[in-house]
């Protein structure tokens, strides 16, 4: 028997609840690796997914959420693992359209998985998680198309979430000028702390403007945001410069005009986790083991447990945490 967090569905209201609940293996999905499951996290979308109507991301229930986990294979029928083997696994659709890690056990499609890179453990990579995987990619994005440092500050919205806390400490120890923007003043230290130059206050950048070109500003930008801010910091960019679309915190819509990519050659790059091939997994794996402070990291860590689930899934939507939640499934 194992224990996990489970949401079931109350069929008269139609909404769903969560509850810890033992389980036994033959509860699990099918799958070719069975993982110890040792640190899960909460994203933005576990907190949909525990939310009552599953965001419109989950598909039946009951239900076992969780978008990460990280642990230690127990057994395989894949030959690319063998028992004892540190894992990670982020995205497919685990914890959403599949059962996910809010568990101590759990089933995986091999090609799912990604061996941990020497030196990051299971809960280094769930304080990273999809949110610091996704993060790392926005990073390689820009990089691809060009960023250095010495050009200028790097703009990151949504600053004191989980995309971007892990984007601001990995640009800073890169070298680049970080400028974080947040909408809760009382996270400066914090976003200082992880290597932020600049403080941008949220309110200067979530109006739109009629000017479709302001002063250049940003050699690059990774916006967790979306909707108001990312079409004002379009008009804010350098010439050339790259904004790696990762986030809709701030909503999905986009009120821009095409004059900043025709009079400036800007370029927005869609930055998508879920279905993200093996090689670059593989890629932005190794470049959190190598680029990433561990000790930066360790200043974002929530410690939580199964149980606090509910109430934290809640509570990032709403905005509120801060940094990254590590959920130590045996606690
Ligand atoms: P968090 O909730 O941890 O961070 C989001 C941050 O955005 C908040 O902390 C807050 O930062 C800011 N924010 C929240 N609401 C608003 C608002 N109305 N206007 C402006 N800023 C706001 O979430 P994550 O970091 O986990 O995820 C961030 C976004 O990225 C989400 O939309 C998520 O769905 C998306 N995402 C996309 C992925 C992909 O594959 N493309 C993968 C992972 C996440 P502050 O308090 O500093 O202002």
């Amino acid at each position: 028997m194992f224990n996990a967090l489970v949401m079931e569905k109350d069929e008269e209201s139609g909404l769903a609840s969560p509850s810890v609940q033992q389980l036994s293996e033959g509860d699990l999905p099918q799958g070719e690796v069975t993982v110890a499951v040792q640190y899960s996290t909460v994203n933005y979308k576990d907190g949909l997914c525990l939310s009552p109507k599953g965001g419109g991301l989950v598909r039946s229930y009951p239900h076992v959420p969780g978008i990460d986990y990280a642990g230690t294979v127990e057994s395989s029928s894949d030959e690319r693992y063998k028992p004892g083997d540190k894992v990670v696994l982020t995205g497919w659709r685990v914890g959403e359209a599949h059962w996910g890690g809010y568990s101590q056990k759990a089933n995986a499609r091999a090609d799912w998985l990604v061996p941990l890179p020497d030196g990051l453990e299971p809960r280094q990579a769930m304080a990273v998680g999809t949110a610091g995987f996704t993060a790392m990619l926005a990073v390689m994005a820009l990089e691809d198309h060009g960023l250095k440092p010495g050009h200028g500050p790097v703009l990151v919205t949504g600053a004191a979430g989980g995309v971007g806390s892990v984007a601001t400490a990995i640009l800073a120890n890169l070298g680049y000028e970080v400028a974080a923007v947040t909408g809760r003043p009382e996270t400066s230290d914090y976003l200082k702390s992880l290597g932020a130059t600049t403080i941008v206050p949220r309110e200067e950048l979530n109006e739109t403007t009629k000017r479709p070109l302001e002063s250049e500003a940003w050699s690059g930008c990774v916006d967790a945001v979306g909707g108001a801010m990312l079409a004002r910091v379009l008009g804010q960019m350098k010439y050339g410069a790259s904004v790696s679309a990762v986030g809709l915190a701030g909503g999905a819509g986009l009120p821009a005009t095409v004059i900043p990519f025709l009079l400036r050659g800007v370029n927005l790059l869609g930055i998508d986790s879920v279905m993200q091939p093996y090689e670059n997994r593989l890629r932005a794996w190794q470049r959190i083991a190598t680029d990433l402070p561990m000790d930066k990291l360790e200043a974002m860590i929530h410690p939580a447990k199964l149980s606090d689930l509910p109430q934290l899934g809640a509570d990032i939507l709403q905005g509120q945490v801060k940094g990254r939640v590590v959920v130590d499934v045996n606690a």
